[in-house]
């Protein structure tokens, strides 16, 4: 079997974790973190980088520095995780879902501003498979209606837009390093703050709705509750396996790259006879490889050929329910405008294999395999 996904691991990992255990310090923002925040910051440029125990949190934290409050709109796409709503339903506040571009299923930026009410206070862009939303367009609307932009960047590690770094860009950015993402610590993510006036309020969420980390720095002299918060940081022990990951961040990409190149010129032929699109990058993106889907041509029952290809040891798999269709998301969120991207690519895609070790051989039976399954 070609499994879907199989996490990296770069064989420093093991060490940094022995480290971490001889530096007696196993709870979070020890040396490793510290580290993992040092690359971070470099990487993106934001003024403030926190690890954080998954994207999730990371959006947690990001709702809350943003004021969500009842009855306050955030606009989002409905093909997301469920983790991208959720953060700002937990503060009360109501999704707003717009349908996505075809060529990117990202947000579509041109439908964006009709759905602004005076009770917005957020536009939430989801950079799927690691390729940017048209941000120049979504950064202006924002500051045209006064509007947060809060990047999930979960799938976002390494790409650019327009020669900036995705989760970097808006107010805030978030990271996943989840088992499923190109940089991975089983379980953790990041919150990028970008403005430094959010900076220390960032820290104190993260911890507890406390003053613990000034403290630590010697800032002030004992550390007490000074806000709302919950604990939303990783160990050590889990930062230490990251800090592995980062360091070979840029060849894990360049090596995802180089599987995605293949794929994408291996289907051309695929593309060519009507049978499925491939994915589009717009100019000016630079992305990370982190997934290879195809939206499968209307005429095929898309279950049937995963079924087909996992006869033939091929485990490819589809994506997101569309939150608007999902009981919690009808509940708790509205629509605006109609959703037919959003229904016919969520029914149509499906994703190939893609992880760092796929063998060529391995790839050409995936291509062949799908070109059989849609004969
Ligand atoms: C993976 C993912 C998340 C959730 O990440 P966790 O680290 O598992 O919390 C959120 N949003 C998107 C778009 C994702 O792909």
């Amino acid at each position: 079997m070609i499994p879907f996904n199989k996490a990296f691991v770069t064989n420093r990992e093991l060490g940094y974790i022995a480290e971490a255990y001889g530096n007696a310090h196993l709870s979070g923002d020890g040396a490793f973190t510290k580290q993992c925040h040092g690359w971070l910051e470099a990487q993106t440029g934001v003024s403030k980088a926190l690890l954080t125990h998954s994207c999730t949190a990371a959006l947690e934290m990001a709702a809350m520095l943003a004021g969500i409050g009842p009855g306050d709109e955030v606009i989002m796409p409905s093909y997301t995780f469920v983790s991208t709503a959720n953060a700002f339903v937990l503060r009360g506040a109501v999704p707003v879902f717009v349908d996505i571009r075809p060529d990117t299923c990202n947000l579509d930026e041109t439908l964006v501003e009709a759905a602004i009410t005076p009770r917005t206070r957020a536009i939430v862009p989801v950079h799927y498979a690691g390729v940017a939303c048209e941000m120049n367009a979504l950064q202006d609307i924002a500051r045209r209606h006064n509007l947060l932009l809060i990047e999930d960047a979960a799938q976002g590690v390494m790409a650019r837009y327009h020669g900036r770094v995705l989760g970097g860009i808006g107010d805030f950015g978030t990271y996943s390093f989840h088992e499923t993402k190109n940089v991975t610590c089983g379980e953790g993510g990041a919150l990028l703050v970008n403005a430094p006036a959010h900076a220390q309020r960032a820290e104190i969420i993260r911890e507890k709705g406390t003053n613990r980390s000034q403290f630590f720095r010697g800032q002030v002299d004992k550390y007490t509750w000074v806000d709302v918060g919950s604990s939303y940081l990783p160990g050590e022990l889990v930062a230490a396996f990251l800090w592995a990951q980062l360091q070979e961040a840029a060849s894990i990409t360049d090596a995802r790259l180089a599987i995605w190149a293949r794929y994408h010129a291996s289907l051309a032929p695929l593309e060519a006879a009507g049978l499925l699109r491939r994915p589009t990058i717009p100019a000016g993106c630079e992305h990370n490889a982190h997934m290879y889907y195809v939206v499968l041509a209307p005429q095929f029952d898309r279950q049937q050929v995963l079924t087909s290809l996992r006869a033939a040891g091929i485990n490819a798999v589809f994506h997101y329910v569309p939150l608007h269709s999902a009981p919690a998301g009808r509940q708790f969120g509205r629509v605006h405008g109609a959703m037919d991207v959003t229904d016919a690519v969520s029914e149509r895609l499906i994703r190939l294999p893609l992880w760092v070790g796929l063998t060529e051989a391995q790839q050409h039976e995936v291509v062949t395999q799908l070109g059989a399954a849609l004969a």
